[in-house]
């Protein structure tokens, strides 16, 4: 059994009883192919109202409704493809942006932030000329009271339902030998996670994931699951759960980071989770990317919880150890290829590295901000030497703790 520890299987089946999660990465939609086209979108103000009108391939259904702090509209549609021109206008009057993508397997939101409070006045969805769909919703300015009178008509149990339960059996196949791997591309769907000129962390940081995916498998040693393989939303604890049912022996979760306010910061970082963070620095990291869910409208996220008691306290000790020991592998071989931060091992309390029984890691690949790394992290061959270093810490790691098991033998014997 890889790392030898019977109690891993107890945990993981007494966690994937009490799990919830929001889409699952193996719950399979439509393909991609299939979606209804969104071709055009047009914000416009008129008076006290702003309505965005968007063209779509076919008539849809859409839900839409209004939620606080952070306010903004959310519009709920089935799985869409939006190819609407990225230089479109996004913002108009009491409307200071929007944007848009998948955020379950089925679902698509649009997320519409709002500046000052308003009401939905109209949800439309007719056919136009050519059999096209045209949606328009029409927001209208409110007086504080009623928009949070509107937002208070709760959402949440229809939101609750449409989340399905992990299955209760580990998604691990028996008989499985290799290291089991998940990769983690952070962000995705609704959720873009930083943006700097037209480029997305999501877009970045999944290239990265998909890179070392196909160089770890073609070694053959390592079975990789990703917690997404396209552009859509998953929910952190949903990332959480991934690895856990998996029975990763690693789960690694990239990023990419950015500071506006200091362009000249540059490089890559290691980070582990701990309750107290390293610095400032690392504690302001992880309560942005903690936002992730937030960003796509989902009301509340929970860190997953643990089961307690002392199966779960040793496990999370020896989990501890474990990231550390990787996080410093990554660290050194990193640091031989590619530019690192001038602090590249830090902690803070990430909740996608929660898993209790997982060791886990969050590589932030750069900073977005610096013009330098910005240009590092969409080329190909930066790309390519981080993912050997990635990989040959990975290598590295199981090597040493194949060794020191050994080591653990002989002195037995
Ligand atoms: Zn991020």
């Amino acid at each position: 059994m890889p790392r030898g520890f019977a109690w891993r299987a107890a945990i993981v089946a007494a966690a994937c009883g009490l799990a919830i999660v929001t889409s699952r990465a193996w719950a399979e939609g439509k393909p991609q192919s299939e979606y209804p086209v969104a071709t055009d979108a047009r914000i416009e103000q008129s008076g006290e109202s702003v309505r965005l009108t968007m063209t779509l391939s076919s008539i849809v259904e859409v839900d839409a409704w209004v939620q606080a702090s952070p306010d903004r509209v959310i519009v709920e549609m089935p799985s869409t493809n939006f190819q609407i021109q990225p230089s479109a206008r996004k913002a108009a009057g009491f409307v200071s942006g929007y944007r848009y993508g998948l955020f379950t397997a089925d679902k698509a939101r649009i997320i519409i932030d709002l500046a000052q409070p308003a009401t939905i006045a109209r949800t439309e969805m007719k056919t136009v000329r050519g059999g096209f769909g045209e949606l328009t919703i029409e927001l209208r300015k409110a007086a504080r009271a009623e928009f949070l009178a509107e937002a208070g008509k709760a959402k949440k149990p229809q939101e609750a339902a449409a989340l399905p339960v992990m299955p209760a059996v580990p998604s691990k196949p028996a008989g499985e030998s290799r290291r089991t791997i998940v990769i983690d591309p952070g962000h995705g769907g609704i959720d873009p996670g930083t943006l700097v000129a037209s480029i997305a962390e999501k877009s970045v940081v999944l290239a990265f994931g998909k890179a070392l995916k196909e160089q770890l498998e073609a070694s053959g040693r390592y079975r990789i699951v990703m917690t997404r393989d396209d552009d859509r939303f998953v929910a952190l604890s949903e990332r959480v759960q991934v690895g856990r049912a998996e029975q990763a022996d690693l789960f690694i979760s990239i990023h990419a980071d950015s500071l506006v306010q200091a362009q000249d910061v540059r490089g890559a970082t290691v980070y582990t989770r701990s309750e107290r963070a390293t610095d400032a620095d690392a504690a302001r990291l992880a309560a942005k990317e903690n936002e992730a869910d937030s960003a796509a409208g989902l009301e509340t996220s929970e860190e997953v919880q643990d089961v307690a008691g002392i199966l779960m306290d040793l496990a999370r000790r020896e989990t501890r150890t474990f990231s550390g020991v990787f996080a410093r592998n990554l660290v050194d071989k990193l640091g031989g290829s590619i530019k690192m931060h001038k602090i590249p091992l830090r902690s803070a309390r990430f909740w996608v590295l929660s898993a209790p029984d997982v060791p886990s890691v969050l590589i932030e690949l750069g900073y977005m901000s610096s013009p330098k790394d910005a240009e590092l992290l969409n080329s190909p061959e930066w790309r390519g030497k981080a993912v050997t270093a990635v990989s040959g810490a990975i290598d590295n790691y199981f090597a040493r703790e194949r060794a020191s098991v050994g080591r653990a033998a002989e002195n037995r014997n």
